[in-house]
């Protein structure tokens, strides 16, 4: 039994199935690969290999019912705003979404006269983590995108609670 101990004392991790789980989705939580205005180049910027997100763990994918995360890079114009909502909802639960850039976050510098212009992502889905800026660095979005994944790493998925 000694022997057996000592085998397995350094290769065995002990937890609450809640927070493996969430532990987990935490690091590999895949974003949505699409942009809808300037913004976008700076998240494609991020995406590159000087910044380099499959780092820490983030991966696009083409389709909604893949990914984990939308990105909204952008401006949301009242033209887009039901697409957006429409890929939202095609999204598999639990999924997240980070407003990237003052347009998505509050209608940017479209808001004084941009009649064509959502103010803010926020009024028609839930948003998870804003990041400023006009454009925001990729220094931002990685920042965001940590802090998101902070977020996922303080929910009980199981007991569904938040140990934040
Ligand atoms: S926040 Fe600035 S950089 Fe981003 S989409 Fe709007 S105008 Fe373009």
């Amino acid at each position: 039994m000694g022997i057996l101990e000592n085998k397995f004392q350094d290769n065995i991790i002990v937890a609450k199935l809640d927070q493996i789980l969430s532990w987990a989705r935490s690091t590999s939580p895949w974003y949505f690969q699409f942009g809808l205005a300037c913004c976008a180049i700076e998240m494609m910027a991020t995406a590159a290999s000087r910044h380099d997100l499959e780092r820490i763990g983030m991966m696009p994918r083409s389709s909604p019912r893949q990914a984990d995360v939308m990105i909204v890079a952008g401006t949301v114009t009242m033209k887009m705003a039901l697409r957006v909502k429409k890929l939202y909802e095609q999204m598999a639960d639990p999924k997240y979404v980070i407003a990237m850039g003052s347009c998505a976050t509050s209608g940017g510098p479209y808001t004084p006269h941009g009649y064509h212009v959502l103010k803010g992502v926020d009024l028609i889905i839930p948003v998870d983590v804003y990041i400023p800026g006009c454009p925001p660095r990729p220094e931002s979005l990685i920042e965001g995108l940590i802090k998101l994944q902070e977020k996922i790493r303080h929910e009980r998925p199981l007991t569904r609670k938040n140990v934040s």
